[in-house]
Protein backbone atom coordinates (compact mmCIF):
# COMPACT_ATOMS: atom_id res chain seq x y z
CA UNK A 1 0.00 0.00 0.00
CA UNK A 2 1.22 3.35 -0.98
CA UNK A 3 1.33 6.85 1.48
CA UNK A 4 -1.57 8.07 -0.35
CA UNK A 5 -3.62 4.85 -0.47
CA UNK A 6 -3.01 4.24 3.62
CA UNK A 7 -3.71 8.39 4.13
CA UNK A 8 -7.16 7.88 1.81
CA UNK A 9 -8.05 4.12 3.50
CA UNK A 10 -8.23 5.53 7.01
CA UNK A 11 -7.52 9.14 7.21
CA UNK A 12 -8.89 10.86 4.23
CA UNK A 13 -12.44 8.54 4.78
CA UNK A 14 -12.72 8.80 8.37
CA UNK A 15 -14.81 11.56 8.31
CA UNK A 16 -17.27 10.36 6.21
CA UNK A 17 -17.40 6.84 7.43
CA UNK A 18 -18.06 8.65 10.64
CA UNK A 19 -20.16 11.59 9.19
CA UNK A 20 -21.02 12.55 13.16
CA UNK A 21 -17.23 13.82 13.24
CA UNK A 22 -18.40 16.28 10.17
CA UNK A 23 -18.10 20.47 10.71
CA UNK A 24 -19.37 22.97 8.68
CA UNK A 25 -16.43 25.15 9.77
CA UNK A 26 -13.73 23.01 7.82
CA UNK A 27 -13.77 24.69 4.65
CA UNK A 28 -10.96 22.52 3.23
CA UNK A 29 -10.67 19.28 4.76
CA UNK A 30 -7.34 16.48 4.27
CA UNK A 31 -6.28 16.27 0.42
CA UNK A 32 -4.62 19.55 0.03
CA UNK A 33 -1.21 20.94 1.66
CA UNK A 34 -3.25 22.83 4.11
CA UNK A 35 -6.65 22.86 5.98
CA UNK A 36 -8.95 25.52 5.71
CA UNK A 37 -10.84 26.23 9.08
CA UNK A 38 -13.35 29.43 10.32
CA UNK A 39 -13.08 30.88 13.73
CA UNK A 40 -16.37 32.04 15.10
CA UNK A 41 -16.48 35.71 15.72
CA UNK A 42 -15.60 36.12 19.68
CA UNK A 43 -13.66 33.16 20.30
CA UNK A 44 -10.01 32.70 20.72
CA UNK A 45 -8.42 29.76 19.01
CA UNK A 46 -6.52 26.89 22.01
CA UNK A 47 -4.51 24.92 20.71
CA UNK A 48 -2.41 21.72 22.09
CA UNK A 49 -0.22 19.13 21.18
CA UNK A 50 0.70 15.97 23.02
CA UNK A 51 3.33 13.43 21.63
CA UNK A 52 2.75 9.42 22.34
CA UNK A 53 5.38 7.25 22.47
CA UNK A 54 5.19 3.61 22.27
CA UNK A 55 6.85 2.18 25.67
CA UNK A 56 7.04 5.23 26.70
CA UNK A 57 3.69 6.84 27.53
CA UNK A 58 1.84 3.41 27.29
CA UNK A 59 2.76 -0.07 27.20
CA UNK A 60 3.82 -2.33 24.03
CA UNK A 61 0.79 -4.21 24.86
CA UNK A 62 -1.50 -1.50 24.47
CA UNK A 63 -4.00 -2.23 21.48
CA UNK A 64 -4.55 -0.49 18.57
CA UNK A 65 -8.19 1.05 19.95
CA UNK A 66 -6.79 1.99 23.28
CA UNK A 67 -3.87 3.80 22.00
CA UNK A 68 -5.85 5.84 19.40
CA UNK A 69 -8.61 6.60 22.47
CA UNK A 70 -5.48 7.86 24.78
CA UNK A 71 -3.77 9.90 22.17
CA UNK A 72 -6.86 11.74 21.45
CA UNK A 73 -8.08 11.92 24.71
CA UNK A 74 -4.55 13.36 26.45
CA UNK A 75 -4.81 16.15 23.68
CA UNK A 76 -8.31 16.90 24.59
CA UNK A 77 -7.81 16.91 28.01
CA UNK A 78 -5.67 19.88 27.64
CA UNK A 79 -8.43 22.11 25.75
CA UNK A 80 -10.76 21.19 29.20
CA UNK A 81 -8.27 22.51 31.33
CA UNK A 82 -8.39 25.98 29.23
CA UNK A 83 -12.22 25.77 29.30
CA UNK A 84 -12.44 25.30 25.19
CA UNK A 85 -14.78 23.43 23.15
CA UNK A 86 -12.97 20.75 20.87
CA UNK A 87 -12.92 21.46 17.38
CA UNK A 88 -10.68 19.87 15.19
CA UNK A 89 -7.46 18.10 15.03
CA UNK A 90 -4.67 17.08 13.17
CA UNK A 91 -2.70 13.29 12.91
CA UNK A 92 0.74 13.01 12.60
CA UNK A 93 1.44 9.18 12.96
CA UNK A 94 4.32 7.26 12.59
CA UNK A 95 3.91 3.24 12.04
CA UNK A 96 6.58 0.22 11.91
CA UNK A 97 4.78 -1.61 9.50
CA UNK A 98 1.21 -0.58 7.43
CA UNK A 99 -0.55 -3.33 9.12
CA UNK A 100 -4.43 -3.02 7.69
CA UNK A 101 -5.92 -4.81 10.91
CA UNK A 102 -4.10 -2.85 13.14
CA UNK A 103 -4.85 0.46 11.02
CA UNK A 104 -8.78 -0.44 11.59
CA UNK A 105 -8.61 -1.00 15.04
CA UNK A 106 -6.89 2.37 15.71
CA UNK A 107 -9.58 4.20 13.79
CA UNK A 108 -12.73 2.88 15.71
CA UNK A 109 -10.88 3.86 18.74
CA UNK A 110 -10.07 7.62 17.27
CA UNK A 111 -13.87 7.36 15.71
CA UNK A 112 -15.26 6.78 19.41
CA UNK A 113 -13.87 9.52 20.81
CA UNK A 114 -14.28 12.02 17.90
CA UNK A 115 -17.76 11.89 17.74
CA UNK A 116 -18.49 11.80 21.39
CA UNK A 117 -16.72 15.55 21.14
CA UNK A 118 -17.59 16.37 17.48
CA UNK A 119 -13.65 16.84 16.61
CA UNK A 120 -13.11 16.39 12.30
CA UNK A 121 -9.72 15.02 11.70
CA UNK A 122 -8.64 17.37 8.97
CA UNK A 123 -4.91 16.57 8.50
CA UNK A 124 -1.64 15.28 9.63
CA UNK A 125 1.30 13.41 8.47
CA UNK A 126 1.95 10.00 8.13
CA UNK A 127 5.40 8.44 8.22
CA UNK A 128 7.52 5.18 8.80
CA UNK A 129 9.48 4.30 12.10
CA UNK A 130 9.44 3.36 16.05
CA UNK A 131 5.18 3.57 16.50
CA UNK A 132 4.63 7.49 17.93
CA UNK A 133 1.39 9.21 17.86
CA UNK A 134 1.17 13.31 17.80
CA UNK A 135 -2.48 15.15 17.77
CA UNK A 136 -2.58 18.39 17.75
CA UNK A 137 -5.92 19.42 18.82
CA UNK A 138 -8.07 22.91 18.00
CA UNK A 139 -10.78 24.28 19.80
CA UNK A 140 -13.06 27.79 20.60
CA UNK A 141 -13.28 29.60 24.18
CA UNK A 142 -14.71 32.97 24.70
CA UNK A 143 -12.41 35.48 24.49
CA UNK A 144 -10.06 36.24 27.85
CA UNK A 145 -12.13 33.77 29.56
CA UNK A 146 -9.76 30.80 29.18
CA UNK A 147 -8.98 29.07 32.17
CA UNK A 148 -5.41 29.63 32.95
CA UNK A 149 -2.64 28.19 35.16
CA UNK A 150 -1.29 31.88 35.99
CA UNK A 151 -4.84 32.92 37.47
CA UNK A 152 -5.48 31.46 41.00
CA UNK A 153 -5.86 33.92 43.85
CA UNK A 154 -5.32 33.92 47.68
CA UNK A 155 -8.24 32.70 49.25
CA UNK A 156 -9.11 30.44 45.98
CA UNK A 157 -10.57 27.30 47.21
CA UNK A 158 -8.43 24.20 45.37
CA UNK A 159 -10.44 21.49 43.62
CA UNK A 160 -10.45 17.75 41.84
CA UNK A 161 -12.93 16.15 39.73
CA UNK A 162 -13.15 12.44 39.72
CA UNK A 163 -10.79 10.98 41.87
CA UNK A 164 -7.13 10.24 41.58
CA UNK A 165 -4.35 7.77 41.26
CA UNK A 166 -6.02 5.22 39.26
CA UNK A 167 -3.86 5.22 36.11
CA UNK A 168 -1.02 4.73 38.51
CA UNK A 169 -2.36 1.54 39.73
CA UNK A 170 -3.60 0.44 36.35
CA UNK A 171 -0.32 0.84 34.96
CA UNK A 172 1.33 -1.53 37.82
CA UNK A 173 -1.80 -3.71 36.99
CA UNK A 174 -0.63 -4.27 33.31
CA UNK A 175 3.16 -4.38 33.64
CA UNK A 176 2.32 -6.99 36.08
CA UNK A 177 -0.02 -8.47 33.20
CA UNK A 178 -0.95 -7.55 30.15
CA UNK A 179 -4.57 -9.28 29.66
CA UNK A 180 -5.55 -7.65 33.03
CA UNK A 181 -8.82 -6.16 33.13
CA UNK A 182 -10.13 -3.94 35.73
CA UNK A 183 -11.34 -0.21 36.70
CA UNK A 184 -7.84 1.38 37.02
CA UNK A 185 -6.87 -0.46 33.84
CA UNK A 186 -9.63 1.23 31.82
CA UNK A 187 -8.91 4.56 33.56
CA UNK A 188 -5.23 4.10 31.89
CA UNK A 189 -6.07 3.06 28.54
CA UNK A 190 -9.21 5.11 27.86
CA UNK A 191 -8.84 8.19 30.15
CA UNK A 192 -11.98 10.89 29.87
CA UNK A 193 -11.09 14.05 29.26
CA UNK A 194 -13.69 16.39 31.52
CA UNK A 195 -14.53 18.40 28.13
CA UNK A 196 -18.09 19.33 29.99
CA UNK A 197 -16.82 20.67 33.42
CA UNK A 198 -13.69 22.76 31.38
CA UNK A 199 -16.73 24.51 29.10
CA UNK A 200 -18.82 24.47 32.33
CA UNK A 201 -16.11 26.14 35.04
CA UNK A 202 -15.59 29.16 32.51
CA UNK A 203 -17.16 32.28 34.31
CA UNK A 204 -16.41 30.11 38.06
CA UNK A 205 -13.34 29.63 38.05
CA UNK A 206 -10.41 31.27 36.08
CA UNK A 207 -7.55 28.70 36.76
CA UNK A 208 -7.10 24.97 35.59
CA UNK A 209 -4.74 22.61 34.66
CA UNK A 210 -5.10 18.78 33.94
CA UNK A 211 -3.45 16.36 35.70
CA UNK A 212 -1.04 14.16 33.54
CA UNK A 213 1.88 14.45 35.93
CA UNK A 214 0.75 14.12 39.43
CA UNK A 215 -1.32 16.25 41.53
CA UNK A 216 1.32 17.94 43.26
CA UNK A 217 3.34 18.17 40.15
CA UNK A 218 0.79 19.81 38.11
CA UNK A 219 -0.77 21.81 41.10
CA UNK A 220 3.03 22.91 41.48
CA UNK A 221 2.78 24.76 37.58
CA UNK A 222 -0.56 26.58 38.96
CA UNK A 223 0.94 28.20 42.20
CA UNK A 224 3.94 29.22 40.55
CA UNK A 225 2.63 30.71 37.38
CA UNK A 226 0.47 32.52 39.75
CA UNK A 227 3.15 33.34 42.73
CA UNK A 228 0.97 32.22 45.39
CA UNK A 229 1.09 28.93 48.10
CA UNK A 230 -1.36 26.00 48.18
CA UNK A 231 -2.42 23.55 51.38
CA UNK A 232 -3.62 20.51 50.72
CA UNK A 233 -5.97 18.52 53.11
CA UNK A 234 -4.27 15.18 52.06
CA UNK A 235 -7.09 13.13 53.13
CA UNK A 236 -9.71 15.01 51.24
CA UNK A 237 -7.76 14.06 48.05
CA UNK A 238 -10.65 11.66 46.11
CA UNK A 239 -10.23 8.24 45.82
CA UNK A 240 -11.84 5.90 43.53
CA UNK A 241 -12.93 2.42 45.74
CA UNK A 242 -10.54 0.21 43.49
CA UNK A 243 -7.70 2.16 44.77
CA UNK A 244 -9.35 2.17 48.73
CA UNK A 245 -9.40 -1.54 48.34
CA UNK A 246 -5.86 -2.03 46.78
CA UNK A 247 -4.33 0.13 49.67
CA UNK A 248 -6.44 -1.71 52.52
CA UNK A 249 -6.43 1.55 54.77
CA UNK A 250 -3.01 2.18 54.33
CA UNK A 251 -2.90 4.85 51.31
CA UNK A 252 0.07 5.47 50.26
CA UNK A 253 -0.25 9.40 49.78
CA UNK A 254 3.47 9.45 47.78
CA UNK A 255 2.19 7.08 45.43
CA UNK A 256 -0.91 8.86 45.15
CA UNK A 257 -0.05 12.36 44.85
CA UNK A 258 2.32 11.91 42.21
CA UNK A 259 0.62 9.33 39.85
CA UNK A 260 0.14 10.37 36.68
CA UNK A 261 -2.51 10.20 33.75
CA UNK A 262 -5.79 10.45 35.45
CA UNK A 263 -6.36 13.79 33.21
CA UNK A 264 -8.96 14.96 35.89
CA UNK A 265 -8.91 18.71 36.11
CA UNK A 266 -7.29 20.50 39.31
CA UNK A 267 -8.92 23.93 39.81
CA UNK A 268 -9.33 27.26 42.02
CA UNK A 269 -12.43 29.58 42.40
CA UNK A 270 -12.98 31.60 45.03
CA UNK A 271 -15.39 30.39 48.29
CA UNK A 272 -18.75 32.33 47.02
CA UNK A 273 -18.56 29.84 44.21
CA UNK A 274 -19.00 26.42 46.78
CA UNK A 275 -23.02 26.27 45.99
CA UNK A 276 -22.49 26.74 41.82
CA UNK A 277 -19.72 23.90 41.89
CA UNK A 278 -21.78 21.42 44.24
CA UNK A 279 -24.62 21.87 41.51
CA UNK A 280 -22.41 21.29 38.55
CA UNK A 281 -20.97 18.10 40.41
CA UNK A 282 -24.72 16.90 40.51
CA UNK A 283 -25.49 18.45 36.68
CA UNK A 284 -22.06 16.23 35.66
CA UNK A 285 -22.54 13.42 37.61
CA UNK A 286 -18.79 13.67 38.46
CA UNK A 287 -17.70 14.40 41.90
CA UNK A 288 -16.03 18.05 42.26
CA UNK A 289 -13.84 17.41 45.37
CA UNK A 290 -12.20 20.56 47.82
CA UNK A 291 -8.76 19.18 48.58
CA UNK A 292 -7.11 22.47 49.54
CA UNK A 293 -6.90 26.09 49.46
CA UNK A 294 -4.71 28.85 47.72
CA UNK A 295 -2.85 30.98 50.30
CA UNK A 296 0.14 33.65 50.21
CA UNK A 297 3.87 32.30 49.74
CA UNK A 298 5.10 29.48 47.79
CA UNK A 299 5.29 26.01 47.48
CA UNK A 300 2.69 23.41 48.41
CA UNK A 301 2.08 22.12 52.31
CA UNK A 302 0.50 18.56 52.56
CA UNK A 303 -1.53 18.57 55.55
CA UNK A 304 -3.22 15.83 57.35
CA UNK A 305 -5.68 17.04 60.74
CA UNK A 306 -3.49 20.60 60.34
CA UNK A 307 -0.51 18.57 60.86
CA UNK A 308 1.99 18.59 57.99
CA UNK A 309 2.98 15.50 56.19
CA UNK A 310 6.16 14.50 54.31
CA UNK A 311 5.53 13.77 50.74
CA UNK A 312 7.78 12.43 48.34
CA UNK A 313 7.02 13.69 44.93
CA UNK A 314 7.97 11.12 42.15
CA UNK A 315 5.84 13.03 39.22
CA UNK A 316 7.04 11.91 35.86
CA UNK A 317 9.85 13.68 34.30
CA UNK A 318 11.48 12.82 30.41
CA UNK A 319 14.54 14.20 31.13
CA UNK A 320 14.62 13.82 34.65
CA UNK A 321 18.40 13.03 35.83
CA UNK A 322 19.36 12.98 32.56
CA UNK A 323 21.82 16.00 32.53
P1 LIG B 1 2.35 17.12 2.05
O1 LIG B 1 3.38 16.29 1.37
O2 LIG B 1 1.89 18.32 1.30
O3 LIG B 1 2.68 17.40 3.49
P2 LIG B 1 1.00 14.66 2.53
O4 LIG B 1 1.21 13.83 1.34
O5 LIG B 1 1.85 14.42 3.74
O6 LIG B 1 1.03 16.20 2.09
O7 LIG B 1 -0.51 14.50 2.98
C1 LIG B 1 -1.56 14.60 2.06
C2 LIG B 1 -2.81 15.03 2.75
O8 LIG B 1 -3.16 14.04 3.70
C3 LIG B 1 -2.66 16.34 3.55
O9 LIG B 1 -3.87 17.04 3.47
C4 LIG B 1 -2.39 15.85 4.94
O10 LIG B 1 -2.82 16.80 5.90
C5 LIG B 1 -3.20 14.57 5.00
N1 LIG B 1 -2.66 13.55 5.93
C6 LIG B 1 -1.50 12.88 5.84
N2 LIG B 1 -1.35 12.01 6.85
C7 LIG B 1 -2.46 12.13 7.61
C8 LIG B 1 -2.92 11.52 8.81
N3 LIG B 1 -2.19 10.59 9.48
N4 LIG B 1 -4.11 11.92 9.30
C9 LIG B 1 -4.83 12.85 8.69
N5 LIG B 1 -4.48 13.45 7.56
C10 LIG B 1 -3.29 13.10 7.01
MG1 LIG C 1 3.39 15.81 4.73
Amino acid sequence: MSEFKLIDLFFKSLSDIHPATKRDDVLLGIGDDCALLSVPDGKQLAVSTDTLISGVHFPESTSAYDIAYKSLAVNLSDLAAMGAQPAWCSLAITLPDENKLWLEDFIKGFAELATKHKVQLIGGDTTRGTLSITIQVMGFVDAAKALRRDKAKVGDDIYVSGTIGDSGLGLQQVLNNPLHKSFCVSRLNQPTPRIELGESLVGISACAIDVSDGLLDDLEHIIQQSCVAAEIDVPAVPLSAELQAHYAGHVNWSEVLSAGDDYELCFTAPSRYQKNIADLQDQLNLPLTRIGRIVEGSGIECLENKKKLDILKTGYNHFKDKA
